[in-house]
């Protein structure tokens, strides 16, 4: 029986498991203790949190005090918001539904037709009003991969005396991450966005940042996030950013992708494309073919990708971030996300190109055939 090999390409919703970071996960699985225990069995667990601590801080430049481990970027997000203290909270229309849900009276600020915040928009929100803020904008977008200029929105939002949180969960293990060169005050980090494993991340709070926990319960985490830590999941997180960091993507397939892609569709459109984005991700039209269609057919073809955010609802629903773009809703239909990561070769972009190429052909074929008919 042959078994068709199947390409994942699908990283931004989940990347797959590393095996150092299994490895890790096992053995703390093994060892078992309580990290809060004073006795030897305790003091190992809560050496398995040090050493994920060091190494996830170094990820993203931060200091180890400053990580707080949660349960994934979600609650990271939902705490920044919430642990700020400011009642006024802005955010850009293309964030993730865990930063757009999580304020209430949240103000929106536009992006442009790449998806890029709209500099001028901002400052004039934050003009409307002396009440201090909190800014939120994401490093990397998880459609399109479309990165924010992180430094100007900081300088924009800090002459305005508001306090700023980045969303870094598709950034951070694709892209260097630097969070006190970006000088903002909260960052969000999701270990399975890069090979580690689901239901664990990170919220790091800048050394000196205004902190005000909602969490009820021990002291873990220095008072911030209360609760028993998920010892496993943390130790394959820090295993998993170490690896990160030394591996981080680069634009060469990418690219190649892309311009195959064209090369077989000329009307194609990927989005965003007039800016920096993520070298891992390609948001793409199929001119006339529904993302649903595509998803399947290449599900078949044993090529794994995903239409709009996958994590956030599992139905294609129309995708907020591509509207907020201006894209009309008959071309934002017909949009593909492909992501790739560290576990992805060349043979896999190949074997998407071939399958995206059969039922481009196939597609058009038939419309001819109809057209004929008719
Ligand atoms: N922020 C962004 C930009 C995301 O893409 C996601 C998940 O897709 C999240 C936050 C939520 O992270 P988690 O799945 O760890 O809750």
């Amino acid at each position: 029986m042959s078994v068709v090999a199947s390409v994942y390409l699908d990283h931004n919703a989940t990347s797959p498991l590393r095996p150092a970071a299994f490895d890790a996960m096992v053995e703390a699985l093994r060892a078992s203790g309580n990290p809060s225990s004073v006795h030897r069995v305790g003091r190992a667990a809560r050496g398995l949190i040090d050493t994920a601590r060091r190494q996830v801080a170094a990820l993203v430049g931060a200091l180890p005090a400053e990580i707080v481990f949660t349960s994934g970027g979600t609650e990271a997000n939902n705490l920044a918001l919430s642990g700020a203290g400011r009642r006024r909270v802005l955010a850009s229309a293309v964030e993730h539904d865990s930063v757009l849900n999580a304020a209430r009276n949240l103000e929106l600020v536009a992006v442009d037709g790449n998806g890029v915040v709209d500099l001028a928009a901002l400052q004039r929100l934050l003009a409307t009003s002396r009440e201090p803020a909190l800014v939120s904008v994401m490093f990397a977008n998880n459609e399109t991969g479309v990165i924010q200029p992180i430094a100007e929105i900081v300088r924009i939002a800090r002459a305005a005396g508001a306090l700023i949180h980045c969303d870094a969960v598709q950034g951070a293990g694709k892209v260097p991450v630097d969070m006190h060169g970006m000088g903002v005050d909260y960052l969000s980090l999701s270990a399975h966005k890069f090979g580690g494993p689901t239901g664990v991340g990170a919220l790091v709070v800048r050394d000196g940042a205004p902190f005000h926990t909602d969490r009820r319960g021990g002291g873990q985490e220095s008072n911030r996030r209360a609760g028993t830590e998920n010892v496993a999941g943390i130790a394959g997180f820090g295993i998993a950013a170490a690896e990160a960091k030394s591996g981080l993507a680069t634009q060469a397939l990418r690219d190649h992708l892309e311009a195959s892609l064209r090369a077989i569709a000329p009307a194609a459109r990927v989005f965003g494309a007039g800016a920096l984005r993520l070298p891992n991700t390609v948001c793409i039209s199929m001119p006339g073919v529904r993302a649903e269609t595509q998803v399947m057919a290449l599900d078949l073809a044993g090529v794994a990708v995903s239409a709009g955010a996958a994590c956030s609802s599992g139905k294609v629903s129309r995708s907020a971030v591509l509207a907020a773009m201006g894209v009309e809703v008959a071309e934002s239909e017909t949009a593909l996300r492909i992501s790739f990561g560290w576990s992805t070769v060349s043979q896999d972009i190949e074997r998407l190109i071939a399958a995206w190429r059969d039922l481009y052909i196939r597609v058009t074929h038939s419309d001819i055939a109809q057209a004929r008919a008719a």
